[in-house]
């Protein structure tokens, strides 16, 4: 072994001491000193190097800037985000089957009927409402509203919607936030949706207690396939964002 590192290392001379020097690395022992001690084959600086790489990961963590936050401010972060997303099965109007009049955002959307189905539901089946009043309770980590509101509940049945999400309001409020502004897509084949999108914005602007203008809507079909292509379900995605009110 002696002699096959002057070999390798032609510019290094070699030192009378080397041989006295254990192989196996010490724990604790630094890059430094095992890169001097050692002349001989590759593997052995490899070797030497490889605790000191361990302990700077280790200490890792402990390096990183902690955070100074109070307990309050863990609990009660200046925003808050909240997703929430419902389903409706469409059916033609009663008495031909189950379906409600086509209610979405608080706006009938199909007031002369002439698409003829409506969503199944307890309440007055208000998928763009639902799924709003499910991210704000999200956003606040409060339930959801199948359970502020059964579905097997007579007081439930037919119920305005609107209902929903002001008891969801009231609740943001009350944990001390305000709506910043929401992201909302409706997915629905038929009918058209653009021709309400401002009177639905409207009432969302006036039930949430901000500007129009923090209130998006957008309105796609599912390209005729699977169920909400069909038009045998409608369904809505929603995202928020809640501000903190109070200090
Ligand atoms: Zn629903």
């Amino acid at each position: 072994m002696a002699k096959r590192d002057p070999k390798r290392n032609p510019s290094r001379p070699a030192r009378p001491s080397r041989p006295s020097r254990p192989r196996p690395a010490a724990p604790g022992e630094s890059a430094g000193r095992r890169q001097h001690s050692s002349h001989g084959p590759r593997a052995n600086t490899k070797r030497a190097s490889l605790p000191p790489r361990k302990s700077k990961n280790k200490n890792k963590p402990t390096e990183l800037p902690q955070p100074e936050l109070t307990l309050g401010e863990l609990l009660h972060p200046p925003f808050r985000i909240g997703h929430g997303y419902d389903l409706h099965r469409l059916e033609p109007l009663a008495p031909a089957g189950s379906g409600r009049p086509f209610i979405l955002g608080g706006v009938l959307i199909d007031p002369a009927g002439t698409f003829g189905r409506g969503p199944v539901a307890h309440s007055d089946g208000d998928v763009l409402l639902h799924a709003i009043t499910d991210a704000l309770l999200g956003a606040i980590g409060q339930h959801d509203i199948g359970q502020l509101f059964p579905d097997n509940a007579p007081e439930n049945d037919g119920r305005d919607s609107a209902d929903f999400l002001l008891e969801a309001v009231r609740r943001v409020h009350a944990a001390g936030y305000r709506v910043g502004n929401l992201d909302c897509t409706v997915i629905l084949e038929k009918p058209k949706l653009s021709p309400h999108k401002s009177s639905i914005r409207g009432k969302l602007a006036s039930w949430l207690a901000v500007p129009e203008a923090m209130v998006n809507l957008k309105g796609k079909t599912h390209e005729k396939v699977d169920a909400v292509g069909e038009s045998r379900a409608v369904e809505a995605h929603v995202v928020v964002l809640l501000i903190r009110s109070v200090a």
